[in-house]
C-alpha cells in the first residue's frame, strides 16, 4: 500500500514525498489519501490560524 497526496499527488517512499512520474492506478496499488507536509501545512495551517483568531474573538467577547 501506498500514501499519496490528496492536494499534489506526490507518492511517499520510505518517509519522503516524490513526484509520481505516472499516475498511481487504484486497481494495481492500494492508495491511501493523505497529506504531504507541505500541503498539511498550507491545508491545516490555515485552518489552525483560522481557530486562533475564533479563539482570540470569544476571548474578547468573554472579556467584553
Ligand atoms: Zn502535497
Amino acid at each position: 500500500m501506498i500514501v499519496q497526496c490528496c492536494v499534489c499527488e506526490k507518492v511517499r517512499k520510505e518517509n519522503q514525498w516524490f513526484v509520481q512520474a505516472k499516475p498511481v492506478d487504484p486497481h494495481e496499488t492500494a492508495v491511501s489519501h493523505g497529506y504531504c507536509p507541505s500541503c498539511a501545512d498550507k491545508a491545516f495551517g490555515e485552518l489552525y490560524r483560522r481557530a486562533r483568531k475564533r479563539e482570540q474573538s470569544q476571548l474578547t467577547v468573554t472579556a467584553a
